[in-house]
């Protein structure tokens, strides 16, 4: 069976081409060359025809072929169908804000976790996503849009942290130098609760951005709707993000989708203020999007602006995200596997 060459650290690449007899440059020039994207080892043209063919015996070149993209009317938001080496699929969408272009890339096909909320999770789990392939959807969008993409969050399909050491390699070549050279502060990634990865990510010191996704001030409601919230019930998450902000000194983000009548009440509000006082944080309100057959509604303007107003008062940074790409549902937990859309 070939390998997976974008998947090796440059290190790596060093280590099995020495003992190919081929020098540390030859590695180096390999390597930017699979982080620009190429897709084949043919357009590494300043590679000998004799290597190349060696390579090819002993590895392959993962990228990202565009089965359907959709682009939104509303706000240039473009949401891609893309398949693997073996046909499996996910989607992946690519923002424009002023400072640049945002990907948010998934990083299972499928997930596990069963938010009843979420599109992905209704549709059950398939497979982790190498780190190869999760590059090479920024790589894709990068050339079908002749553009740079400076930001990346690990928020489409699948639970980074359950694919943990996948995704722990996939940031090390995404930040790395001759890689893309995506600086963590630019990264963020977007986790249910998954507490002993929380702790270990931690200690790891990164500077990106986490985004937890809480989604209910208490157990009643979060494991009704979030069943990682029976296995780490929501004060051991808490807990688990103190630990994070203060190792990292990094502020969190909690990701908080508002569902008419589920979890947008006042005391809904003035519980999770009290939970979160004096944490390093900030809320980011989301109007949950429409997903068939959740039977789940955003909440109404009044309740957002009341629940928002209830956080401020307590002295907790609160903001409501923009949704983008709405027309196209390219929105937080529309994602799926298929073309299907509701
Ligand atoms: N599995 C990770 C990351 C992918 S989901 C996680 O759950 O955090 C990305 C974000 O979309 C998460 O915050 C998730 O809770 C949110 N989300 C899922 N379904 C949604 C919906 N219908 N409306 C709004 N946000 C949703
Ligand atoms: Fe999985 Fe995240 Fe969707 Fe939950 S919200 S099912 S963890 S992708």
């Amino acid at each position: 069976m070939p390998e997976d060459m974008k998947s090796m650290t440059e290190r790596e690449l060093k280590e099995a081409l020495a003992a190919m007899g081929e020098p540390a440059y030859r590695a180096a020039q390999i390597y930017r060359w699979l982080h620009s994207g190429v897709q084949s080892f043919d357009e590494m043209t300043n590679i000998s025809k004799k290597l190349r063919e060696n390579l090819v015996e002993k590895y392959y070149i993962s990228y990202a072929a565009i089965e359907k993209k959709l682009v939104s009317d509303y706000d240039d938001t473009r949401k891609y169908l893309f398949s693997f080496h073996d046909g499996e699929r996910v989607e992946s969408v690519l923002m424009k804000y002023r400072h640049g272009y945002t990907s948010c890339i998934s990083t299972q096909a499928g997930c596990k976790m069963g938010c009843t909320f979420c599109a992905t999770g209704q549709g059950g789990f398939v497979r982790n996503l190498t780190p190869s392939e999760m590059l090479s959807q920024i790589q894709t969008e990068q050339k079908d849009n002749g553009i740079r993409i400076s930001n990346v969050v690990l928020m489409g399909m699948g639970e980074p942290l359950d694919n943990f050491d996948n995704v722990m390699r996939f940031l090390e070549l995404v930040s790395s130098e001759n890689g893309m050279n995506i600086g963590m502060r630019h990264i963020s990634l977007s986790t249910c609760g998954i507490v002993p990865k929380i702790y270990e990510l931690a200690d790891k010191k990164l500077q990106l951005t986490l985004s937890v996704s809480l989604h209910a001030p208490n157990d009643q409601i979060r494991s009704r709707t979030m069943p990682v919230n029976r296995k780490y019930p929501i004060e051991t998450l808490l807990e688990a993000c103190r630990y994070y902000a203060e190792t990292t000194n990094r502020r969190i983000s909690f990701e908080y989708a508002m569902i008419d009548n589920v979890n947008d009440s006042h005391a809904c509000a003035e519980e999770l203020a009290r939970r979160l006082k004096g944490m390093l944080c900030h809320v980011n309100l989301i109007p949950v999007n429409t997903v068939s057959g959740t039977g789940y509604r955003k909440s109404k303007k009044e309740r957002m602006t009341e629940f928002m107003s209830v956080l401020e008062r307590a002295g907790i940074a609160v903001t409501v995200r923009r949704t983008l790409g709405s027309d196209i549902n390219a929105s937080c937990g529309q994602l799926r596997r298929s073309e299907k859309e509701d």
